[in-house]
């Protein structure tokens, strides 16, 4: 959990967009000058000429509320080729398991290259919240353990994809 630098409320780390006031978290440190929350109380007073108008105007909530969960964003498409991997190595297991195991490490390979493009992770702390994976612990979940780390990805690709599309162009 992480709090709103605007307005104080609690957001989970993968959230992009605070609950509460909708202020992008990513950005919100820029935005306000700081990456904490300060109670309006606390907040120096303004000491200049200024009149009650510019008191008032303190921290004010940036957005007007918004849905708790952000509305899925437009623009996002799946990775037909992951999708392939993923049912082709289901069925070579079945029907020649060496096949599988080179199915595998191509999972792997197209994971990293695939979570790359996504800016999975963004070089940024890797926390037990997998948006916070890099292309390289993905490919490494695929590897060692493909049947949960493949079909997980493309589970949370959305979702990687939604955190990070600001960066991928
Ligand atoms: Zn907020």
């Amino acid at each position: 959990m992480k709090k709103c630098p605007n307005c104080g409320t609690q957001a989970r780390d993968e959230w992009t967009l605070c609950p509460s006031c909708g202020i992008d978290l990513r950005k919100a440190a820029g935005i306000l000058g700081r990456d904490y929350y300060v109670p309006l109380e606390s907040e120096p007073v303004f000491t200049g000429t200024a009149g009650p108008a510019q008191q008032g105007m303190i921290v004010p909530p940036l957005v007007a509320a918004v849905p708790a969960r952000p509305v899925p964003v437009p623009g996002y498409s799946s990775n037909v080729w992951l999708i392939l991997l993923l049912f082709g190595t289901i069925l070579a297991a079945i029907v020649w398991a060496p096949l599988a195991w080179i199915c595998v490490v191509l999972s792997g390979i197209a994971v990293h290259v695939d979570a790359k493009y996504l800016h999975a992770g963004n070089y940024q702390k890797e926390t037990f919240s997998s948006v916070t994976w890099n292309p390289f612990s993905w490919a490494l979940l695929v590897f060692i353990w493909w049947f949960v780390g493949m079909p997980f990805y493309l589970y949370r690709r959305r979702l990687i994809w939604e955190t990070y599309r600001d960066d991928i162009r």
